[in-house]
């Protein structure tokens, strides 16, 4: 075949993928995707050149566009980024990052056969629960646990096995939305219970609750509000109140943590969050919590709370819907060993070796940025360090700030600032950082890998993309 070279008009598409070129992007990509680009890559070329009247095809042109466009159709949409956007359980960012041992762990288990619901000891069916129940029980102090696929759905098992057609009261200051159209009282609706508002906004007393219980109360339910804050004229009835009357009536408790803790954060020097343990020393009969918020694990919600409620809530058929896969158990597993330690927690633990970094720290790692960017700003931007403030993210503590660094990018013009912004958004690893006052922040709470920031730089393009 003659060389496909400059010619006005495209081959056919038998023509190209006679090609050597050609036919080596099919073994790699697949015949159909280069077959499927190729017509896409002429259609661009028509669109653009076609209807001139001396049009000119370039083979070679043609084959770096083609070679261009499968590359990046190959390219995976789920990447990693820097998240230095000042929140360190970021939920569009992923939230928390697991420890390294839980990665091993995950590692090994996905490439293999392993006893998730199988008992070694009796040769017979096993419970996937049963790898982290005896953990969890040991460091929550509950008597069962059971682990679905995030908090969200912890709550709508938990709903929906103990109260299914039937009332569960539940304080008007505690319908929260928690973000992605996660709403209490819709959550409560699609479980099956009908919702019973007691109180007001900014008060509720044992009263309203008992007022409320009737033939048709199913269980008391508590929704810690971690994610807002009403201050002033305030009253809501704490757990252990809630738990007595709960009792007197003969109803199970359920308190949904959102974010709980199995550590005192206030032990590594970070603001108060509710312990797992607290609430079920108080009398909470289930306590629901998120594994991916505070405590810095694998997406996956815990329910932990009495036997015979745990067995009730596992016996129901959608818990085969929300359940976890092995590798979650696996990570799972590796992150709650860490808290049998928690002298080692915050060196251990990433979120928490994120939280606990010290300002100091944070000054230093800030300012040996500015050189280097200063080289690639030199003169459309102003480098500088400043305090911040980081927030913890997912919900948790809204209200509490950590002091932190962060490197400002600040540039004269607005569409300078989204020029840079932007293409630090196209880096190989992109960078994720927040607009604050005419500036490009980067919180380095979150910075780890200094080398891979830096070595990329080179790379940023300012050049307007369409
Ligand atoms: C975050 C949160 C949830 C949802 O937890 P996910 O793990 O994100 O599904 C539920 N309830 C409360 C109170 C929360 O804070």
């Amino acid at each position: 075949m003659k060389p496909l070279e400059k010619s006005s008009r495209p081959p056919s598409i038998d023509q190209i993928l006679k090609d050597n070129t050609i036919h080596k992007f099919s073994e790699q990509y697949g015949r159909n995707q280069v077959i499927k680009t190729i017509r896409e890559t002429l259609e661009n070329w028509r669109k653009n050149y076609g209807e001139r009247d001396t049009p000119s095809f370039c083979f070679t042109k043609f084959v770096i566009d083609l070679e261009q466009q499968l590359k990046t159709e190959k390219d995976f949409s789920l990447r990693c980024v820097f998240n230095l956007s000042g929140i360190v359980l970021h939920t569009n960012l992923g939230r928390a990052l697991l420890p390294q041992s839980a990665i091993d762990t995950i590692i090994k288990v996905a490439g293999s056969a392993t006893n998730l619901e199988y008992d070694l000891n009796t040769g017979s069916r096993g419970d996937r629960d049963d790898h982290i129940e005896t953990l969890i029980c040991e460091l929550t102090g509950a008597e069962a646990a059971t682990v679905v696929n995030n908090n969200a759905a912890a709550l709508l098992l938990t709903l929906n096995s103990l109260s299914l057609g039937r009332e569960v009261p539940i304080s008007r200051g505690e319908l929260v939305e928690i973000g992605g159209s996660f709403r209490i009282p819709e959550i409560m609706m699609r479980a099956g219970c009908l919702l019973r508002e007691v109180g007001a906004t900014n008060r509720t007393h044992a009263s309203d609750y008992e007022n409320a219980v009737n033939q048709q109360t199913a269980l008391l339910m508590k929704v810690y509000t971690s994610n807002y804050e009403i201050r002033g004229y305030v009253s809501e009835v704490a757990t252990p109140e809630l738990a007595r009357l709960a009792k007197k009536n003969d109803l199970p408790l359920v308190v949904d943590l959102g974010s709980g803790n199995l550590v005192r954060m206030s032990d590594y020097g970070l603001p108060k969050e509710p312990l797992v343990g607290e609430a079920v020393a108080s009398g909470a009969d289930i306590v629901t919590f998120s594994c991916d918020k505070l405590l810095g694990g694998p997406q996956a919600g815990i329910i932990v709370g009495k036997k015979s409620l745990i067995k009730e809530i596992k016996s129901n058929p959608i818990k085969r819907a929300l359940r976890v896969d092995k590798m979650t158990i696996a990570a799972l597993y590796e992150v709650l060993r860490l808290y049998k330690n928690p002298e080692k927690l915050h060196e251990r633990l990433p979120t928490l070796r994120l939280l606990t970094r010290q300002v100091e720290d944070l000054e230093q790692l800030a300012l040996t940025l500015v050189a280097p960017l200063n080289r690639v700003f030199g003169g459309i931007a102003e480098i500088s360090v400043i305090d911040v403030e980081s927030q913890i993210g997912s919900g948790s503590l809204p209200l509490e700030r950590l002091p932190s660094k962060a490197v400002s990018i600040k540039a004269s013009r607005d569409e300078t600032l989204r020029r840079i912004t932007s293409a630090f958004r196209r880096l190989p690893q992109p960078v994720i950082g927040r607009i604050h006052d005419g500036a490009l922040l980067f919180d380095v709470r979150t910075l780890e890998d200094k080398e891979t920031f830096l070595n990329q730089l080179k790379q940023l393009d300012l050049a307007e993309k369409t």
